[in-house]
């Protein structure tokens, strides 16, 4: 690992540019820089000032348009033992998470642990990681080490498929790492290696808020789970008592679960995937809740549906994937969420979610504000919603704040 760090290119900041560093954002673009020399192939990069003077240190990648992802500021040096000692810091702060009831938590959140471009999601005993950037990858032995010594996990799955690794170059393919109570065998994708087995056995159950869920990192959507909305769903889950209640966008049906554990007298979960509402099926068995469980569009649902519900969850998918795509998203949103506030009785609660990354709370709240003057209702914001403290987010990267949401009575 030491020949790792110590092979680093050198990127010098282009005169004027300086504010992109004292502001502390992470993230170095080509366009900021006036030279880059050494190594291409280095994990690592320093940032280096007209005078040669290092200002920071981090994840190159010589790729993207972000060359480097900055992770030491000024006088900090860049090693093993600082990515080490803020995975144990990162996985540490999730502990008041964690208790006989839930042990499914982020353990990494990128940017809001000093660690970007990596995410790190523990399922019980399966470890789940994300590696966005061609740097980060090669520190993958350090990551395997470290968790297995933390946290001797069953399995460690790097979930390979982010669209981000295409333009890095990097192996689409996933790879499983078994823990270190199966001897520290390594197992890894290629023509030789039986695969199927074990990328079934990533296939876990998790305890959250004392509900039973099914995750499969495999063949599930992200790495598995949306952990991101567990204090929302714990909210809905309070909000439920006899009430009618409809789960849109539903996936393997978390909120529904919740919803009937807590006491509502239907729930309908509605998504497009099949696979998705299998899963569903399962995790309402498995925790011994009812549920209807539709396969459908839910744009089309919600037009073509009579039903009245009294708690309507409505948690789509990114509908902007990147800056040009906003002002197809927000029709989106305005479109669904038109159709889901005429569906709710008065007096009725709407959950209403983005995940855009490119939307803005701002944007957001605007979007239902036009689609309740369209739906003709009168409409009172209780509360606004946002991820779960495992989710933390970097003050000089206010990017890694997604998901927003409002929670809505509606009359
Ligand atoms: N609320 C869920 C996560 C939702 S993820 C939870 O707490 O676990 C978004 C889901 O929307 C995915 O399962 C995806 O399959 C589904 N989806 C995407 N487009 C859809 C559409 N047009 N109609 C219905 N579901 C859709």
């Amino acid at each position: 690992m030491k020949e790792v760090f110590a092979n680093r290119r050198v990127l010098t900041l282009k005169r004027g540019k300086e504010r992109v560093v004292t502001n502390r954002h992470p993230w170095i673009f080509a366009g900021a820089l006036h030279t880059e020399r050494g190594p291409e192939d280095a994990a690592f990069a320093d940032l280096v000032d007209g005078e040669g003077k290092r200002i920071a240190s981090g994840f190159h990648s010589r790729h993207s348009q972000i060359r480097m992802r900055a992770l030491t500021f000024g006088a900090e040096e860049l090693g093993g033992d600082v990515l080490v000692s803020r995975l144990i810091r990162s996985i540490t702060r999730r502990a008041p998470l964690l208790d006989d009831g839930t042990n499914a938590a982020r353990l990494v959140h990128a940017e809001g642990d000093e660690l970007s471009s990596i995410v790190i999601d523990r399922y019980a005993d399966v470890i789940v990681v994300e590696i966005a950037n061609r740097g980060a990858e090669q520190i993958k032995p350090l990551l395997v080490e470290t968790l297995q010594r933390e946290l001797a996990p069953r399995l460690i799955y790097f979930k390979n498929d982010l669209p981000a690794r295409k333009l890095e170059q990097l192996p689409m393919e996933d790879e499983i790492f078994l823990g270190s109570s199966n001897g520290g065998v390594v197992e890894e994708d290629g023509p030789e290696t039986p695969i199927e087995e074990p990328r079934a056995s990533a296939r876990t159950q998790i305890l959250e808020s004392g509900l039973k869920f099914v995750v499969d990192p495999a063949l599930g959507q992200k790495t598995g789970f949306f952990l991101d909305q567990r204090e929302n769903r714990r909210l809905a889950g309070t909000l439920s008592a006899g009430k009618r209640v409809l789960n849109l966008f539903s996936y393997t049906g978390a909120f529904g679960v919740y919803a009937s554990a807590g006491g509502a007298s239907f729930v309908r979960n509605v998504d497009i995937s099949a696979k998705a509402i299998d899963v569903a099926r399962e995790n309402h068995a498995l925790n011994d809740t009812e549920s209807e469980l539709t396969v459908a569009d839910a744009f089309q649902f919600v037009r073509s549906s009579s039903e009245r519900y009294d708690l309507l969850v409505c948690d789509p998918p990114a509908f902007a994937k990147s800056r040009a795509e906003v002002d197809r998203a927000a029709r989106g949103y305005k479109d669904v969420n038109l159709y889901a506030m005429r569906m709710l009785e008065a007096g009725g609660h709407l959950l209403t979610f983005s995940c855009s990354g490119h939307l803005s709370l701002d944007l957001f709240q605007k979007v239902i504000f036009a689609a309740a003057l369209d739906a003709g209702r009168r409409i009172s914001i209780l509360r606004r919603l946002t991820a779960g403290p495992d989710h933390p987010v970097s003050l000089y990267c206010p990017e890694g704040e997604y998901l927003k949401g409002f929670l809505l009575e509606v009359h």
